[in-house]
């Protein structure tokens, strides 16, 4: 087994572009005490909307890693892949992330829920878990519906863990992540423990793992929620991933990782108080954040730049339907709420930027078309050279945008 560094991040290249912007964010951060591992992350839906290959990723990273002298640890994610999609990540990447969540409620069969109760009586009862001031109290029922749920979704797991061991000719060489956030509805921390102790009897070292938290996690844009709710499950599922390591062997490197994580600035304080408490390790992706800095880099550069950011946008706001379906559970975008295009035409550079770059406290700031164009990459994947030329010719510019978007808005208030 590869270990897993205490802080990783996730980042995203989509247009492998800005690796050597981003892995800037990391040194200027370790510059401040904030010691963070780089992972880039990019999913099989991502490559395939792109039209491109994990290894273009790996080129991208380990250029900017020799370029900029970065001689900290650097991991590259297979994200969000299963038995079908995982095939040309395993040479490139060293971090999988196994995506179960078209398993979850898949009944299983009979006699392995009964074999995981009979094996498992622990998880019946009066659970105490430290950290945590109230017993979990789970009965047969509770266990048996969860094991229902969630053992096939396991099985799958183990078996793509599998097919990776045997694809890279060994488990020393890569990192382990069960995600399971795409789905309907969040994991509660008992649901949590009952998950681990089936992935452990699988054999599957997991370090990391992605629940679906309470709230909604929409893409580039803050947290939809309860925050004290989400700070009180968030600190019982620290609580129960220790006892989990300690229960059933599990490696002591297993952490909790927050996916759509970018941008949910009213979480992180709480967040940043967990960890710090707690001394627990930490991963959080922040793909496509990224891109929506290159967009604001453009419009912030005007000429060009703008125009090309406002083509996107008509484009995307025409084929809204079609860019939204693939990422149904992580945005919510309110169709009133977004400028015609007619509208974003007449922008000056500094109305773009205000709409799209997120600070909540500008009354400019627009969620809607922050959300539609975070899914909108496909058009620019479409434009194929003009958009990687515009990037080239505004580099400067972007860069800045995508550096500070990643230390000021994202890594210090999580870490400093
Ligand atoms: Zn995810």
């Amino acid at each position: 087994m590869k270990i897993c560094p205490k802080y990783t991040f996730g980042v995203g290249d989509r247009f492998a572009n800005g690796a050597h912007a981003q892995l800037t964010a990391f040194i200027e951060a370790k510059k401040l005490g904030i010691d963070i591992t780089p992972v880039w992350n990019k999913s099989n839906r991502e490559h395939n909307i792109i039209g491109s290959e994990p290894v273009q990723t790996r080129q991208a990273a380990d250029q900017a890693v020799a370029d900029l002298g970065w001689s900290g640890e650097y991991l590259l994610d297979a994200d969000h892949i299963n038995l079908s999609t995982v095939d040309r990540f395993v040479a490139p990447c060293d971090f999988f992330t196994l995506d179960v969540a078209d398993d979850i409620g898949e009944a299983a069969d009979p006699a392995d829920v009964e074999a995981f109760i009979a094996s498992h009586p622990e998880l019946i009862g009066s659970v105490v878990i430290q950290g945590i001031a109230q017993p979990f109290e789970i009965t047969r029922a509770d266990v048996e519906k969860t094991a229902n749920q969630f053992l096939k979704a396991t099985r799958k797991a183990a078996a793509i863990y599998q097919h990776i061991v045997a694809a890279k000719g060994g488990v020393d060489h890569f990192v382990t992540e069960v995600s399971m956030d795409e789905t309907d509805s969040p994991q509660t921390p008992p649901e949590l423990l009952i998950i681990l102790a089936a992935i452990a009897d699988q054999g599957i070292p997991i370090q990391t793992i992605a629940p679906k938290f309470t709230g909604r996690f929409n893409k580039g844009v803050d947290y939809a929620g309860d925050p004290q709710q989400f700070e009180k499950e968030f600190n019982h599922d620290l609580a129960v991933i220790a006892h989990a390591v300690k229960t059933y062997g599990l490696p002591a490197t297993l952490k909790l990782s927050v996916h759509s994580g970018s941008d949910k600035f009213s979480i992180y304080p709480f967040i940043k108080k967990a960890i710090q408490r707690t001394g627990a390790g930490l991963h959080i992706k922040t793909a496509g954040t990224n891109w929506l800095e290159e967009i604001v880099g453009l419009a912030e550069s005007g000429g060009e730049g703008l125009a090309l950011a406002k083509q996107i946008y008509a484009k995307a706001l025409e084929k809204k339907e079609a860019l939204c379906e693939p990422y149904a559970t992580v945005i919510d975008i309110k169709d009133s709420n977004l400028p015609s295009a007619e509208v974003v035409n007449s922008w000056t550079s500094t109305q773009f930027t205000d709409a799209l770059r997120h600070i909540p406290t500008n009354p400019g700031y627009n969620a809607d078309l922050r959300q539609l164009l975070h899914v909108g990459f496909k058009i620019a994947a479409q434009l194929g050279d003009t958009y990687i030329q515009a990037l080239k010719d505004n580099s400067e510019v972007v860069a800045k945008n995508v550096t500070a978007n990643l230390l000021d808005r994202h890594m210090k208030p999580l870490f400093l």
